[in-house]
């Protein structure tokens, strides 16, 4: 299969520059368009020389990836977008805008082999990994539609659907083009990874060199009540997590987050705000609450804002860094994996 547009790297470029015999300063006026500006249409390269725009068009499959649903919350704070990677599977991405913030939500895997008792994404498991060029795919895509929206993109997170820890092998490519100022020219330290927690991949990127942003998705404080919540036999335990936490504090300076998705009746009495806080003593980082937001498939319930309060202030009182993310806006954005079940679930036309 002819590989996408968003495939190319700097030597493959440098390659099909050489083989069309033109100067080397067109493989990077060519990365410029792609990565740059986001114009994945040969036909808008309007300053390079037709025979090498013919090399590329032949070498790669070019034009902006399929969109095949788009969802935009009723505040219009968060747009979320199905694409289509082939094999009638697709992968979630999102835009979420916040004050003067423009993230971009995007996914790493089709499906997810983690399974978390309160995500979409995981209930029919892991399909495949994305590759390199599909995971640029979404960032360019999106970071298009918020220009055109006039909201340009100022971070990304990878926390749509599947691990990223799983497929570092074409994640860290990928950002890599996202942050080089060749490619994308997006600041390491606007790149945030989260994870369940898989030792090797932690490992990993905490040995990359470039600063990016690492969060766990802890939601729970003891490995019992995570392990029903988070039912991955690979997942670090709590222990792990913290562990790995000062290392990245000492490999690269950068306190991480520990996600922690509220659901009612399961992980937010006061018994659990103690015992958080007591395993994230002495940790540097921020606890992220993410109340939970009811979808009609999953049997967990949002807790009232009175329980979200409480169990945020005694966390802060605890001495934790605590941020709380309440807004509705983040309705769609929260709901990982819905949209797609969605298209799914519909009849074949
Ligand atoms: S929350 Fe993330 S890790 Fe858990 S099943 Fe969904 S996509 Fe996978």
């Amino acid at each position: 299969m002819t590989p996408r547009i968003t495939e190319l790297t700097r030597e493959s470029a440098a390659e099909l520059a050489a083989k069309s015999g033109v100067p080397a300063y067109r493989a990077k006026q060519l990365l410029a368009w792609v990565f740059g500006r986001g114009v994945l249409d040969p036909s808008r390269w309007t300053d390079l020389p037709s025979g090498f725009k013919d090399a590329v068009g032949a070498a790669y499959a070019t034009g902006d990836p399929a969109v095949t649903a788009v969802e935009t919350d009723p505040g219009s704070t968060t747009e979320k977008f199905l694409l289509d990677v082939g094999g009638a599977e697709t992968v979630e991405a999102v835009l979420i805008m916040e004050g003067d913030r423009s993230t971009v939500c995007l996914s790493t895997q089709v499906g997810c082999p983690v399974k978390c008792g309160f995500c979409a994404s995981g209930l029919f498991g892991l399909k495949r990994n994305l590759t390199r060029g599909e995971i640029l795919d979404q960032y360019l895509a999106i970071r298009n539609r918020a220009a055109a929206l006039g909201r340009p993109v100022t971070n990304v997170v990878v926390m749509g659907m599947g691990e990223p820890m799983l497929n570092l092998g074409n994640l860290l490519p990928a950002l890599a083009t996202m942050n080089d100022p060749d490619g994308c020219g997006l600041g390491a330290r606007h790149i945030t990874v989260s994870t369940v927690g898989v030792a090797k991949g932690v490992e990993r990127f905490t040995e990359e060199p470039r600063q990016y942003t690492l969060a766990f998705s802890l939601h729970a404080p003891d490995d019992a009540l995570r392990g029903e919540i988070v039912p991955f036999p690979a997942a670090m335990s709590c222990a792990e997590i913290v562990d790995a936490a000062h290392r990245y504090l000492r490999a690269k300076g950068r306190e991480v987050t520990f996600e922690y998705v509220l659901l009612d009746e399961v992980n937010c009495r006061p018994s659990h705000a103690r015992a958080l806080a007591e395993l994230l003593r002495g940790v540097r980082g921020t606890v992220n609450v993410i109340p939970f937001n009811e979808v009609p498939e999953q049997p967990f319930r949002r807790p009232s804002d009175r329980v979200i309060d409480a169990f945020s202030d005694d966390l802060r009182a605890r001495g934790l860094k605590v941020t709380v993310r309440k807004r509705k806006g983040h309705d769609i954005a929260a709901a990982c994996g819905q949209l797609r079940l969605r298209e799914k679930s519909k009849p074949a036309p």
